[in-house]
């Protein structure tokens, strides 16, 4: 027998979340159907090392105009890691050590060089292809233009591994482009956009914002619910589940990440832009760790260069006998988040009277569920893809933060784009009011 819903909404991250929440205040009928055992998708915190860490998604700013809305909402404490006063970094093979202050006015010059048309090519981050002559520049890596810069080989170092924390990805993967999308959205100032990305979480953890949102919600939440085939036409949709039930649906929202939208069985076939997208894949494919370290340490703050497994560490939490660690590296084929002994050499690329207790992570990458961590272009995506994945076809609509305006990749994405498409929906449907 078929099931009949007004929306299904594939996929329990925080873009479906927004999106059943939002259509559920206008009276619309939705079914989400997660595959996972759990809500969250790519953000997800869990008990470990004695501590609730986030596996996927964590920092979050008031200048996340979406997100920061759902925190006002929802009234969720926000908190900060100790300040570092205390920062690592490598000349070649020598390690130097001063404050965190000193690393910035180290990297300042690189990066205000390298971002400096910020405002020329990304005007409007909430239009981000409106430029005329983007294209031009969506072609360069991050690499290339890098490179360009003629940098001191202690300059080059400390801005490559300050920009493979943020891509999490090798820079001849990641897209010019992409670092000028994060530095337009904070205006143009990159201290701005560092801080944005890098320093205030959710004092309860990221699942706190995902409670609240399915707690605000009618809608039928259903985990452990695989969408395998969906069958399209005008009329309305008919989605298959890998347990075989069918459920017919006025409209779908698709929430897959970039990498995972195109091995989905669609039929007819989504757009040749998202599969085309979907099979370059993104340039994500890095890794965070969290390491405990016996204490007590003083908070820090370190950054090697994208050769190294891990590029970026610091402490996150510190204790009385202990600490944790969060740290990142470029490709997850580098270094496994479960390696102790591969962390702790990696550790020793700046120090060494650091002692690994425990390591844990998750590795997204294998995730059949995500297979990348966090949306960062490779050239041409942006000016070739963005568009058509955020179109809609037939009764299909595509929210996800890897297809958000402003802080694609980011957790205020996935909220945006919740809320663009439950817009489309409502009008499409004739609810709005
Ligand atoms: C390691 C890491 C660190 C990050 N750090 C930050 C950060 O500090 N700040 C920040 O803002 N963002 C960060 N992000 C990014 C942020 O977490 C994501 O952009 C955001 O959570 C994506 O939400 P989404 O709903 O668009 O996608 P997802 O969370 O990926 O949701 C998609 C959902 O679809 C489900 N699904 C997939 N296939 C199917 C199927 N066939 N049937 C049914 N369900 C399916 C998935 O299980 C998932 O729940 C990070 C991500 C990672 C992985």
């Amino acid at each position: 027998m078929t099931e009949v819903a007004d929306v299904v909404v594939v996929g329990g991250g925080i873009a479906g979340l927004i999106t059943a929440r939002e259509l559920g205040r206008d009276g619309v009928g939705v079914t989400v159907l997660e595959a996972r055992d759990r809500l969250g998708g790519r953000v997800w915190t869990d008990r470990r090392l004695g501590r609730d860490l986030e596996m996927g998604g964590t920092w979050l700013h008031w200048v996340q105009p979406h997100v920061w809305a759902e925190v006002t909402r929802y009234g969720l404490a926000v908190t900060r890691a100790p300040r570092p006063e205390e920062a690592y970094w490598l000349a070649g093979d020598e390690v130097r050590r001063g404050t965190l202050d000193g690393f910035m006015e180290l990297i300042d010059p690189g990066m205000r060089r390298l971002l400096s048309e910020t405002m020329r090519w990304i005007p409007r981050p909430d239009a981000p292809v409106s430029a005329p002559g983007l294209e031009s520049v969506d072609g360069f890596s991050l690499q290339d233009r890098l490179s360009g810069l003629d940098l001191s080989v202690e300059e080059y170092s400390a801005n490559e591994a300050a920009w493979v924390g943020h891509f999490n990805a090798p820079l001849e993967d990641g897209a010019f482009t992409s670092a000028l999308r994060w530095t337009a959205a904070t205006a143009g100032s990159w201290h701005l956009m560092h801080e944005a990305s890098a320093v205030f979480r959710l004092a309860a953890g990221t699942r706190s914002l995902v409670e609240a949102i399915a707690g605000d919600t009618d809608a039928d939440i259903r985990t452990r619910t695989e969408v395998r085939r969906i069958e399209h036409d005008s009329a309305g949709a008919v989605l298959t589940t890998t347990a075989g039930d069918r459920i017919r649906a006025r409209r779908v929202v698709l929430t897959l990440p970039q990498n995972l939208i195109g091995e989905l069985d669609v039929d007819p076939g989504l757009c040749a832009e998202k599969r085309a997208a979907s099979k370059e894949k993104t340039a994500s494919k890095g890794v965070k760790v969290w390491i405990r370290v016996r204490g007590p340490i003083e908070p820090f703050f370190a950054y090697s260069s994208a050769a190294h497994p891990l590029s970026v560490a610091r402490t996150e939490f510190v204790g009385d006998d202990d600490a944790v660690l969060v740290s990142f590296g470029a490709d997850a084929r580098r270094i496994s988040p479960h390696d102790a002994d591969a962390v702790r050499a990696a550790l020793r690329v700046w120090r060494d009277d650091l002692d690994v207790l425990e390591v844990t992570g998750h590795d997204w990458m294998a995730d059949p569920y995500s297979r990348e961590t966090w949306l960062m272009h490779r050239p041409h995506q942006l000016t070739r893809y963005l568009t058509a994945q955020q179109r809609p076809e037939g009764v299909l609509h595509f929210a996800g933060s890897d297809y958000a305006d402003i802080w694609a990749g980011f957790i205020d994405g996935a909220v945006e784009s919740g809320l663009r498409v439950a817009r489309e929906i409502r009008t499409g449907l004739g609810t709005a009011h």
